[in-house]
């Protein structure tokens, strides 16, 4: 194995900077990084009020948006760093011409690669869903915030709850394994459907996925008193379904994950990034779009690989850029902090 071809320890106090090849990414807080998450592209053809309510700003130039030749082979040294998922996300991802040749691009990063994954609001995922599993897609997440037609419109701006219920019929039935649902819990909103959001996961043996409101909204209408906790969110299920908890540890993972006690199907997650901050043992990574990397959802700065890739760098040199950019990932959010400060970039953009 090649290792160590050169090694740069730096003062800490100069540069903690520390490049080595071929061993996988690791920060300054000793987390190993794992999971990256790729947005195809920041445009929406939904109106999610907690997420990009008023559409996007005018468009980036078509050529800051990295091709799919860029993203493979960007994605190809992120594997060789120990890159073991790759979730596609947006904006809506599907909005992007020609996904399934981009999925079948990534696959070949298989078997290093152990996990190709899709987040998307479903709305054209059934057209889709033979093509993406033929190249190679393993799993799908689908974003479902009400069961209720009219409230679904009211969230999203999209008459499209029938379309969403059908994309994770045709999930299923191409085989996606799991189906994972992420609904978005807000205070007023949609919170008194948590419960039938975990009866539609044990009728239809999905994975629900409960995610806290996070200020990351391009209204910035984000409010602390919006948040449903994931507290609550555990005690208005488990009074109706008792729940058992399936990982005692979270380790690098998001969710609580619970199954039903009474042995009924599917399962329970409860993302709670905001009144339980999981930041110690996080292994994500993001690239936006326009090629950015973005080591924290919250970051307020970003780190343009796009440009760096595009001025002629050496793969070493583009390496060295990552492993500089990783190893200063922030150590924590500060959603809690009274001097937070949303980032300039939202999440359609960040890619969630
Ligand atoms: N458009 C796709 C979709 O909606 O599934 C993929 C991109 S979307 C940004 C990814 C996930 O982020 C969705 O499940 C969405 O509900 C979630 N999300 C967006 N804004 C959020 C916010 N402010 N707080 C928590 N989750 C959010
Ligand atoms: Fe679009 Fe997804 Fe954001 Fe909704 S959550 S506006 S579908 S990017």
């Amino acid at each position: 194995m090649k290792v160590n071809r050169r090694i740069y320890i730096c003062s800490p106090l100069v540069d903690k900077l520390s490049i080595i090849y071929n061993v996988p990414l690791l920060d300054a807080h000793n987390r190993t990084i794992r999971d990256l998450r790729i947005s195809l592209t920041d445009r929406c053809n939904f109106r999610c009020f907690y997420c990009l309510p008023n559409g996007e700003p005018p468009l980036a130039r078509k050529d800051t948006i990295l091709t799919f030749e860029e993203i493979a082979y960007i994605s190809e040294i992120f594997v060789s760093l120990g890159i073991q998922k790759i979730r596609l996300t947006g904006g809506e991802p599907l909005l992007r011409k020609d996904v399934p040749v981009m999925v079948a691009q990534l696959a070949r990063l298989k078997p290093r690669l152990t996990d190709l994954a899709l987040t998307t609001n479903g709305f054209d995922f059934t057209r889709k869903a033979g093509s993406l599993k033929d190249a190679g897609l393993d799993r799908v997440t689908l974003s479902l915030d009400s069961l209720k037609a009219d409230r679904f419109h009211e969230i999203t701006g999209v008459d499209a709850l029938d379309k969403v219920l059908t994309a994770i019929e045709s999930a299923k039935s191409f085989g996606f394994d799991p189906v994972k649902i992420n609904a978005v819990i807000v205070r007023g909103c949609n919170d008194d459907e948590i419960v039938d959001f975990a009866r539609f996961a044990r009728e239809n043996d999905v994975k629900m996925r409960f995610i806290e409101f996070m200020p990351l909204d391009s209204g910035h209408d984000w409010q602390r008193s919006s948040v449903v906790s994931g507290n609550e969110i555990y005690e208005a299920i488990h009074s109706q379904f008792p729940l058992k908890l399936k990982n005692s540890s979270r380790e690098s993972e998001t969710a609580w994950k619970y199954e039903f006690s009474d042995g009924g199907k599917g399962e329970i997650g409860i993302i709670a990034p905001v009144t339980e901050m999981f930041c110690g043992a996080c292994s994500r990574i993001r690239l936006t779009a326009d090629g950015q990397i973005r080591t924290c959802l919250f970051s307020t700065n970003e780190h343009n690989l796009r440009d760096f890739v595009r001025s002629g760098a050496s793969r070493e040199e583009i390496v060295e850029f990552i492993q500089g950019v990783v190893i200063k990932k922030e150590p924590r959010h500060h959603i809690n902090d009274p001097k937070f400060v949303q980032p300039a970039r939202t999440m359609s953009f960040i890619g969630g």
